[in-house]
């Protein structure tokens, strides 16, 4: 008989998202006339900038003439990419990373998941809580994980709580973890990490012999010159962290799809029988068996992010998702409500006026205002009582949704 994996089932069943939609549908339908502002799911709304419209225009011409024609790729992906990526990601910055650590992929999020690939099945896993729900999801689905309970944490793993209490900065764990994700700036709560905090957690998994997977899909919206970028810019991280990096948010890639992830050869983990092995060949096998390489024309796209014209326009679309942050977190502080983030992160972390319980702040926004958030509760128990809104918007939605909000709070008051 066919055999399923049951682990699947131990997966929530209402999934944040699609909550989210049906909620809104029955909203939409029982009020057609009402013009709702989505400001919840983290996607990009602005076009990709010009200069990789070209490159990719380009690429697509090479492709149509026999001369210039090309077919598969390097898995790992071309080396114009891999080149410009530790010159001007890394290099430029001071971090140690050569080309050939870099693997291009179609995504972070097939990354961050696909990585547990190379890892044995009894490592103990730390997540941050509120969390990205990919990092917990693939845990389940690999077995890493027992049943969840009524808030939604599922046993076996350890959550790190981040609250407005220790500022979004969760305490190191109690007991010992080998796999510690973390994500900065941080999906959802905007937060960022100092350098000592980020040299603490490089102390404790090397004292620990420790991996952390370092999710950094955000650090082009950082504007606070002291905060790292690069789990590489602090010292002893090259032994001990692997870095996921992604075109979607700095360069509206979402749709286009390309990424990559830094694996350096520093990096070792233990065999069942206790002898030292590196993991940067588990990935490359890993990679190259299960993957082929992203498409061309999208490598040069990618590659013309950093030319000086895409550079200085990602640099303006950043700017202008930020423009978007500041008046979200200007015009709801002005009405009194608690916010975090959106300083060196495209998301506004707020606390639910009244101690609203995250959906009941969810519902009164849609129904009272027509807008629709994120519930923080979500993304994890520590999230209740939060929610998070999106810089990813046109600037005439972002401004009527501040004011939307400001009459809801006007008229609550
Ligand atoms: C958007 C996002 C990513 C990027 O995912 P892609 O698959 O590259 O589009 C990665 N991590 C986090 C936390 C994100 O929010």
């Amino acid at each position: 008989m066919l055999q399923v994996n049951d682990n699947f089932l131990k997966l929530k069943a209402g999934y944040l998202f699609p909550e989210i939609a049906r909620r809104v549908n029955a909203f939409t339908q029982a009020n057609p006339d009402a013009k709702v502002i989505k400001l919840g799911i983290g996607d990009v709304t602005e076009p990709l900038p010009p200069a990789i419209i070209k490159a990719m225009h380009e690429a697509l011409d090479e492709m149509a003439s026999r001369d210039s024609f090309r077919g598969y790729g390097p898995e790992q992906g071309y080396d114009f990419l891999r080149n410009a990526i530790a010159e001007h990601d890394f290099r430029a910055r001071g971090c140690d990373v050569a080309p050939d650590e870099i693997f291009v992929s179609d995504g972070s999020k097939c990354d961050t998941g696909n990585i547990l690939d190379i890892f044995g099945d009894d490592n103990s896993v730390a997540v941050q809580d509120p969390v990205y729900p990919v990092y917990v999801d693939t845990n389940v689905m690999a077995g890493h994980t027992g049943d969840s309970d009524a808030s939604g944490r599922y046993q076996g793993l350890t959550n790190l709580p981040c609250t407005a209490e220790n500022d979004f900065t969760p305490a190191l764990p109690e007991k010992p973890v080998d796999l510690i994700y973390l994500c900065y700036p941080n999906n959802p709560t905007g937060a960022v990490a100092s350098k000592e905090t980020l040299q603490k957690w490089v102390s404790y998994a090397k004292e620990h012999g420790s991996l952390i997977l370092f999710d950094a899909a955000y650090e082009a919206f950082i504007t606070d010159e002291s905060i790292p970028h690069s789990i590489y810019e602090i010292d002893g991280a090259r032994s001990c962290a692997i870095e996921f990096r992604s075109f979607s948010k700095n360069a509206g890639f979402t749709g286009t799809r390309c990424a990559y992830t830094v694996v350096p050869k520093d990096v070792i983990g233990k065999t069942a029988d206790g002898k030292d092995q590196p993991i940067h060949p588990l990935w490359n096998r890993r990679h190259c068996t299960k993957f082929n390489g992203v498409s061309y024309i999208v490598q040069r796209g990618a590659e013309a992010a950093y030319s000086e014209a895409g550079k200085q326009q990602i640099g303006e679309l950043v700017s202008f998702y930020m423009k978007n942050a500041e008046l979200l977190r200007e015009g709801l502080s002005s009405v009194g409500i608690e916010v975090f983030g959106g300083v060196n992160a495209p998301y506004i972390w707020l606390k639910t006026p009244g101690d609203a319980t995250s959906w009941d702040f969810f519902d009164k926004l849609l129904s009272g205002v027509h807008l629709v958030g994120t519930p923080g509760s979500g993304f994890g128990a520590s999230g209740e009582g939060y929610f998070r809104l999106s810089a990813f918007n046109s600037r005439a939605n972002v401004e009527e949704a501040v004011s939307r909000i400001q009459k809801l709070m006007s008229s609550s008051a």
